[in-house]
């Protein structure tokens, strides 16, 4: 049976990545978080103090772009793969809120996204992959078979990342991950380069009062609908 290429995407906190490790998991297909790779950036940015006090040094990133490695890695006892960035196991420091502040203008930088577009793409090549994001299904693989577009109310959605924040040990104001939920979605729908919008042919799925096991249900049969077609 031919593999295919499955593309979520969606405001932040949709639960597109639970949704999608999940369809790799049951479908035996690599699963690649893009948003990861945005943040590893972000992080290597806020490491080099070209972010400071907010303030983003757009030129000395891009100029620093072929200085950052980023590598998706399994380590031993955990399910999913790890973010790398030159080496160093990012996962934790990359899904911080401080981190989630200053992604969506690293992201909106286009010599940035041609890079982790370029990555991407490779990382999709040989199909059976499952990747989530906001320009999946618009840029990175206008061609997947499969595109799933999911929304919801950015009240549930920052009240979902704010009950992953506090589950995890982090201390944070319900206001300040509203806020933060907002201004990304301001930003990443308004960007020039590849703003987010609903692909072409794309499912759109509204989640606000969907639970998963209903979501993922559904898409896997539009997922097994499609490969046995293929
Ligand atoms: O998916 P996640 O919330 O981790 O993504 C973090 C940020 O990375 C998003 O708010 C967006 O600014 C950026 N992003 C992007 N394009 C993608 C994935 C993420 O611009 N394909």
């Amino acid at each position: 049976m031919k593999k295919i290429t499955i593309a979520i995407d969606g405001y932040s906190s949709t639960g597109k990545s639970t949704i999608a490790k999940k369809l790799a998991k049951s479908l035996g297909y690599i699963y690649v978080d893009s948003g990861a790779m945005y943040r590893g950036v972000t992080y290597f940015a806020m490491q080099q103090g070209f972010i400071k006090d907010g303030i983003l040094d757009k030129t000395s990133l891009v100029n620093a772009l072929d200085q950052i490695d980023l590598q998706f890695k399994f380590v031993a006892g955990l399910p999913d793969a790890a973010m790398f960035l030159n080496g160093e196991n990012i996962e934790a420091p990359i899904r911080t809120l401080a981190v989630s502040q200053q992604v969506s203008p690293v992201a909106a930088i286009p010599e940035v996204r041609e890079k982790l577009v370029a990555l991407q793409q490779a990382m999709g090549v040989q199909k059976g992959v499952v990747m989530d994001g906001r320009d999946i299904g618009t840029v990175v693989f206008p061609e997947a078979e499969l595109k799933i577009y999911l929304t919801a109310s950015a009240d549930t959605r920052a009240y979902r990342r704010y009950k992953e924040l506090i589950d995890k040990g982090d201390k944070v104001d319900f206001d300040a991950v509203l806020k933060n939920v907002q201004e990304r979605d301001y930003i990443d729908s308004h960007r020039a380069t590849s703003p987010l919008k609903k692909a072409e042919g794309a499912i759109e799925i509204d989640n606000s009062d969907m639970g998963l096991e209903e979501q993922f249900e559904r898409i896997l049969s539009h997922a097994n609908a499609l490969i046995e077609r293929s």
